[in-house]
């Protein structure tokens, strides 16, 4: 890495667009001036948000701030599952459905507010009943149905501090996360549906228990109709009791637990892209109100809007845009439990059209897919009520926004590029939908009352280098779960004060962020530092590529040189002439330097299980070493073909 930090930009994109008119007419907010009042005293302007959310006693501080530690609201008391079910209770919410369901195998439910409310009171109390108490830890490992948010809220509502798994992870991640929370619950099922298949969720948690020595009781829910048959599904005396059962015996629900605003709400880990998991911890107050805030600007949330977002609760994705934003709001959440390609591959826009769904948000390693199935996937349905499009996971590239824009939004609908992370909590760096101009590739600028800058290593401000945040903000990390020292040292200790999220980004003369990818993944072809994100994007812009991932590879001379990882599009064959021409193209579209040496097609490449790119292993084997940690990987496999592919030449 050169000593200032700073990034080489390559990629020129001026292609603009406004807020479509009717949109910018009906939106919440249109005026641009709410970024200079936000600006002008951005506590206050945070206070304002949270005296939103219910309240049993107000905070006396705003903020205390010893960096790197942040309190917010600070004295207040309040209860996260209070303001996302009960509160909507007394008015014409009572009756309005907060969850609407799909299973994959084609099941449905509906949830009124007064439904949830009653079933996550009742199943707060079971928890209760098992010895759950106030800051007792809850590990959650459940596929996507309404349970895993009842069981999240329930948590909220008796102060028990939660850790959802992802329902893909296997038995060794399972127990590693539920030692390093030390929980004592375990709430899972007896299976969940991907792409037709069961996957044996209670048989990997009786593997993992086996090394979890913290956990006293597993809650399974019964998901599937074959129980205890086909998964052959065993329960432990005594330590394993139904969901069901445990729901039917028990009377009446429990009242919410005021919280502080400091209390924790729960640890949930990092996806794992660039190493070892972090147990990321956040607490109430601060929070809940930019999950609020956030969810209702950014996705210009409405009473009668229905809303989709496709991350698993699993993610924080899932966990602020699922659960606790959308439902502070008191909308109508749609939620899926299976895959997008299952039974066909237009089984998203089937879901569009059958539930009008109207704000749409997703990552752009999805999108990425329904560009490789083809147009004609979306083209079967009705995709008219979607209104605003969403994406957040990965930078998008430029031509696979045009498509989303084009395709899926049929050039109606803005799309929101949302930069953020499981430590962040909530959304950092997005468009407002009914102000922004947006381009392509850009999360264009930080949401009000957030600071951030570019900055060099030495930190001063540059206009392309380390993405930084410069003041502390409501829903931020508190610390990593039992390493505080990990947690100074991850995100702290680069500059003073300043939190440091690890991506590399730059700006444009509009003053908007360009996230150029992982600083961990930065290029070093010649002298210049190159982000990933720029030499992909100009792969996914000719027409025949749906997915590129660049790594370094070392090179006597240059330092590194550039190899590219292509998938293409349904119908283009992989050969020599296209890949002369792939590197011919990236030649023209940013210049000879970054010129990749070579260009592997592959119809798969390594991810983490929530679909980001994991860009270490393909150096690994683009550096012929043994390949590193892949236990955070989607499939393995993907990886070992890869490697026999390129050592095949
Ligand atoms: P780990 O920290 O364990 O390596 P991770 O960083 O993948 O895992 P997440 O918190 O899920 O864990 O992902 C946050 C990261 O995702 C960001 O740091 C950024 O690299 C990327 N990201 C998220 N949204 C965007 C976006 N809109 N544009 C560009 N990058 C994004
Ligand atoms: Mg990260």
């Amino acid at each position: 890495m050169s000593e200032t930090g700073a990034l080489d930009s390559l990629l020129h994109e001026d292609r603009r667009f406004p807020p479509p008119e009717p949109f910018r007419r009906d939106a919440l907010i249109s005026d641009p001036a709410i970024y200079d009042e936000a600006a002008a005293d951005p506590e206050a302007w945070w206070a304002r948000w949270a005296a939103e959310l219910d309240w049993y006693e107000p905070w006396h501080t705003v903020l205390e701030w010893t960096p790197p530690h942040a309190k917010w609201f600070v004295g207040g008391k309040l209860n996260v599952c209070h303001n996302c079910i009960d509160r909507h209770l007394e008015g014409p919410r009572r009756n309005k459905a907060a969850l609407i369901w799909e299973g994959e195998p084609g099941d449905t439910r509906v949830m009124t507010y007064y439904g949830l409310h009653r079933r996550v009171a009742k199943f707060a109390h079971v928890l209760r009943n098992l010895g759950v108490e106030k800051g007792d830890r809850v590990a959650i490992y459940l596929p996507m149905v309404p349970e895993a948010a009842i069981a999240m809220l329930a948590c909220a509502r008796i102060g028990a501090v939660h850790s959802v798994v992802f329902g893909g992870f296997s038995p060794d991640s399972l127990a590693d996360r539920i030692v390093d929370a030390g929980a004592k619950v375990l709430i899972t099922a007896d299976g969940g549906y991907r792409r037709g298949t069961l996957i044996p969720l209670k048989n990997n948690a009786d593997r993992a228990m086996e090394h979890t020595p913290s956990i006293e009781h597993c809650i399974v829910v019964a998901r599937t109709p074959s129980t205890a048959r086909e998964l052959d599904v065993r329960m432990s005396a005594g330590r394993d009791l139904w969901y069901h059962d445990l729901m039917r015996d028990i009377e009446g629900g429990v009242p919410c637990e005021p919280m502080d605003s400091e209390d924790n709400l729960f640890i949930l880990y990092t996806s794992g892209t660039t190493g070892r998991p972090k147990g990321v911890v956040h607490t109430t107050g601060g929070y809940l109100t930019q999950c609020q805030a956030t969810t209702r600007w950014v996705f210009d949330l409405k009473e009668d809007d229905r809303y989709w977002c496709t991350a698993d609760v699993g993610w924080i994705t899932g966990h602020s845009y699922i659960v606790y934003g959308p439902l502070a709001n008191g909308a109508t959440v749609f939620m899926y439990e299976g895959a997008p390609d299952w039974p066909n591959r237009g089984r998203f826009w089937h879901l569009c059209e059958k539930y009008g769904i109207t704000v749409f948000y997703t990552a752009p390693t999805a999108i990425r897919a329904f560009m490789r199935w083809g147009e004609e996937w979306p083209a079967k349905y009705d995709l008219s009520q979607l209104r605003l499009l969403g994406t957040v996971g990965e930078p998008i590239n430029p031509e696979a926004w045009m498509w989303y824009h084009e395709v899926i939004g049929e050039k109606r609908c803005p799309i929101v590029d949302t930069w953020w992370q499981t430590e962040t909590g909530a959304i950092m760096i997005t468009p407002l939908p009914g102000v922004t101009e947006t381009k392509p590739g850009t999360a264009t600028r930080p949401f009000p009352g957030i600071e951030a800058q570019i900055r060099s290593e030495a930190g001063e401000e540059v206009k392309a280098g380390y993405l930084a945040v410069t003041k502390p903000w409501p829903s931020m990390l508190r610390t990593i779960w039992g390493d505080d020292e990990r947690f100074r040292e991850t995100y702290w200790s680069k500059w003073p004060d300043t939190y440091f999220p690890g991506d590399g980004a730059r700006t444009d003369d509009d003053g908007y962020f360009w996230i150029l990818g992982r600083v961990d993944d930065v290029l070093n072809v010649a002298g210049h530092r190159i982000g990933t994100m720029e030499v992909e994007s100009a792969l996914v812009d000719d027409h025949r590529v749906a997915e590129a991932a660049v790594v370094g590879k070392k090179h006597d001379v240059k330092g590194q040189s550039i190899a590219a990882f292509v998938t293409l599009k349904e119908g283009h064959e992989p050969s020599t002439d296209t890949a002369d021409e792939l590197k011919q193209h990236v030649v023209e579209k940013i210049g000879a330097i970054a010129r990749p040496e070579l260009i592997l097609f592959t119809v798969d490449l390594p991810k983490t299980r929530s679909g980001k790119i994991m860009r270490r292993l393909l150096q690994d084997i683009a550096e012929g070493r043994a390949v590193g940690d892949t236990t955070t990987l989607a499939d393995p496999e993907v990886v070992r073909r890869l490697q026999q592919r390129y050592e095949e030449g």
